[in-house]
């Protein structure tokens, strides 16, 4: 089916809604050429119906017609990134620094950052972390501007953080701030050599009490012995790793610790945008050369991860400025470069990083009961990867944010 059909029918569909069999039962019901269901599942003319937000059930094969008849396209469950910057922009002048911006513009930025993250697809994403992101939590959760549900660390752990019990305290006041979980920083940036930065003793202190107070720690770790810490202290996960050699990867595989990767995006982004960033902060000469031989130093680091049985990979970009709304190309360099197949990776995108969340019983599948976070892609991400890029469909919470399809173009972003 052309697209231009689809998009003609799910308009008709949408207006047909008030005397039509959904407005008596309340259900929306979305049929697609496939659906992949996020736990590894492929279920083919898929039926979903939703009710109330939520996923009521989803069948193969369809009675009577659909709300939206997607069926040459493919149905997943919204996608997740469990690390961000969403507050991370381009300024006035073109540069990654935010230096004579009122509050008030950088929270558009934020907001501009939100909502193409959700029209590519991302239903949800972890903000790795800025104060700020907790007013744009608040207005997305308001329902009005569109956006991502959006999880925030807001301020970081450091080793400047003080004392054991100052870290403590910390933590505690990072949980009355409102924060979804814990952010340290255990070890240099990858551009300054990535060496461990807090002690063992300080990572120990900010994991235990961020535990006591019922939040999850997410642990920027490049070094061996800074992901070893993070490891042993029993953190929920360790982003980046560049640096991890098997014996690590075999250490959080046996704590069941959450490894996220970031091996597609970031530092090709950066690449990508010399000029915007250098001269800011540890954005130098020596800092790009470390960057351009990182990236192929993390493919290898995550070729030996996928070989490690029982890792519990996550799928986290670290998009900053100029990489937001692109999340999903770190699934497709996962997939094209790296040699993970596609199922794995789209399942680590979506139920694992549910589970690293928290929230496997709320979202991140196809399922019943679960939120109704699905979107609809053209193309079978199972053959063609690249299907991740063109997002036409993005339903959140039952609502529809995009149904886009200009005939015989991609969508835009
Ligand atoms: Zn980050």
């Amino acid at each position: 089916m052309s697209i231009r059909r689809i998009a003609v029918l799910a308009a008709a569909a949408c207006f047909a809604i008030p005397t039509g069999a959904g407005a008596q039962t309340g259900a929306i019901t979305i049929r697609g050429a496939a659906a992949l269901d996020g736990r590894g599942s492929s279920i083919a003319g898929a039926t979903i119906v939703v009710r109330d937000g939520r996923i009521v059930s989803i069948d193969r094969g369809a009675a009577g017609t659909p709300t939206y008849d997607l069926r040459g396209l493919t149905l997943l469950p919204g996608l997740i990134d469990t690390h961000v910057h969403i507050d991370t922009h381009f300024g006035k002048d073109g540069r990654a620094t935010t230096q004579g911006e009122t509050p008030q513009q950088s929270m558009l930025y934020s907001v501009e950052n939100a909502y193409v993250t959700l029209m590519s697809g991302f239903t949800t994403v972890q903000s790795i972390g800025s104060p700020s992101d907790v007013d744009l939590r608040a207005a997305i959760a308001r329902g009005i501007v569109p956006g991502p549900r959006l999880l925030t660390s807001i301020t970081p752990v450091t080793e400047n953080s003080g004392t054991l019990d100052a870290i403590r305290a910390f933590v505690r006041k990072m949980k009355a701030d409102g924060a979804d979980l814990v952010k340290l920083f255990a070890s240099k940036s990858s551009r300054e050599g990535g060496g461990q930065t807090m002690t063992d003793e300080q990572i120990q202190a900010a994991c235990d009490a961020a535990k006591a107070a019922g939040l999850r720690t997410w642990v920027h770790a490049h070094s061996p012995s800074s992901i070893r810490a993070a490891t042993l202290a029993g953190c929920t996960a360790v982003t980046h790793g560049s640096q991890a050699t098997d014996a690590e990867l075999r250490l959080m595989q046996q704590h069941g610790t959450w490894f996220e990767p970031n091996i597609g995006l970031v530092s090709q982004n950066y690449l990508e945008n010399k000029a915007r960033f250098l001269g800011i902060g540890n954005f130098n000469e020596e800092g790009f050369a470390f960057t351009e031989r990182g990236i192929p130093m993390k493919r290898e680091m995550f070729k030996r991860a996928l070989a490690v049985n029982g890792l519990k990979l996550i799928m986290g970009t670290d998009a900053g400025a100029g990489a937001h709304g692109r999340s999903a190309e770190e699934i497709i360099y996962r997939v094209q470069v790296a040699g993970q197949p596609a199922g794995a990776a789209i399942t680590d995108a979506t139920s694992h990083n549910a589970m690293s969340l928290g929230l496997g019983d709320k979202i991140g599948a196809l399922a019943p009961g679960l939120e109704a976070d699905i979107i609809a892609v053209d193309g079978d991400p199972l053959k063609d990867i690249t299907a991740l890029r063109r997002v036409v469909f993005v339903m959140r919470g039952g609502r529809v944010y995009r149904n886009v399809a200009p005939p015989g173009s991609s969508p835009q972003r």
